[in-house]
């Protein structure tokens, strides 16, 4: 059976690259009916230092987003994954499947620690944890942004070390990715990076729950390049061609379309076209995110019923991986 599964971390606030290139499509797989399951994963917001009264605050913060967008607790599983502890236990297991060779060519590991003096354990071995995320729902479908490929073949491997090792127990998931997206939405002060939620500079990202004025004034600031004509370069005019990228998505608009609309502006009149689109997709998002956060209590029974079913399933899955590698006494 296709069985989906997908997680977000609870780092900061939602942005665009994280709404056009995952949770966009995790509402239409929801609608189209398909098994869902989808986690926030708190514990790889750990693998950098985190404030516990702000991982709380964010956690609430990205249940009310995904309500929001259209994720409906009654269609979907979402949970988070520190209240399902089978994954941290199939993280183990795994663990003990992979290599240090293999998890140092990661690029996010590279990406992530070039600044850092002292590297944490955490951040090295988190896409084990990932792929136990994944291998523990059993699931078949994996939808992520275009920076995630690395991470899912990595679950691929372990599921058929696994299965080689002990006996068929896991699929082999495939991931799901937008081509629409073409790769994944750049920084706006740097369009070389992609938009992340660990972006120190706030001015990178345009979070989903940002006020109209905010955006306009993030896609202002946007870098782009010294050509003042608009046009669709996304290998020499990074910048320009990133901002086409959120004008389309947001819009509905092809790419082709928006460059004509444009042609007879500069790329600094054409930066108020683009805040305009994203601004008005984005309000009613936003508003209604405010809204769910006026009812913390509810947020918090979403996720204590999503983590109650989730953990039945993962808990079948372990009673399999314990009896296959021979774990304890038996049942
Ligand atoms: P962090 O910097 O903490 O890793 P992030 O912005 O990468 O945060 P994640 O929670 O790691 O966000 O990823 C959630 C989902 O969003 C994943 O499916 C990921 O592939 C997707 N995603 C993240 N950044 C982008 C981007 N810039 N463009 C498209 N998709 C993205
Ligand atoms: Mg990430």
């Amino acid at each position: 059976p296709k069985r989906i599964f997908s997680g977000i971390q609870p780092t900061g606030v939602v942005h665009i690259g994280n709404y056009l290139g995952a949770l966009q499509k995790w509402v239409t797989l929801q609608n189209s009916g398909e098994d869902v399951t989808y986690c926030i994963v708190d514990l790889h917001s750990i693998t950098l230092p985190q404030d516990p009264v702000a991982l709380r605050q964010s956690i609430l913060k990205l249940t009310a987003t995904l309500l929001s967008i259209g994720i409906d607790p009654g269609k979907s599983t979402l949970f988070a994954q520190s209240s399902v502890k089978q994954h941290s236990e199939l993280n183990w297991i795994l663990s003990c499947l992979s290599t240090m060779a293999r998890l140092s060519h990661l690029p996010q590991y590279k990406e992530k620690t070039q600044k850092l003096k002292d590297i944490p354990l955490g951040l090295f071995v988190y896409p084990v944890l990932q792929a136990a995320d994944i291998l523990v729902h059993k699931a078949t479908q994996v939808p992520v942004g275009e920076d995630q490929v690395q991470h899912i073949q990595l679950a691929q491997h372990l599921a058929r070390i696994f299965n080689f090792k002990y006996g068929t127990t896991f699929p082999i998931c495939h991931a799901l990715i937008d081509s629409d997206l073409g790769g994944r939405i750049k920084s706006l002060r740097d369009p070389t990076k992609k938009m992340s939620k660990s972006d120190p500079d706030p001015k990178s990202c345009i979070y989903v729950l940002d006020e109209p004025d905010v955006i306009l004034g993030k896609v202002k600031k946007s870098i782009t390049d010294f050509t003042s004509e608009v046009t669709y370069e996304p290998e020499t005019r990074l910048g320009v061609s990133n901002l086409l990228q959120i004008h389309s998505l947001m819009s509905g608009k092809t790419i082709e379309q928006c460059v004509e609309d444009a042609k007879s502006i500069d790329t600094g009149k054409y930066k108020f076209q683009v805040a305009e689109a994203v601004i008005e997709h984005l309000n009613p998002i936003r508003k209604g995110a405010l809204d769910y956060l006026k009812n913390p209590d509810y947020l918090i029974s979403v996720l204590k019923a999503g983590g109650d079913k989730a953990s039945e399933r993962a808990e079948e899955t372990m009673v399999e991986v314990k009896e296959k590698v021979g774990l304890g006494a038996g049942v």
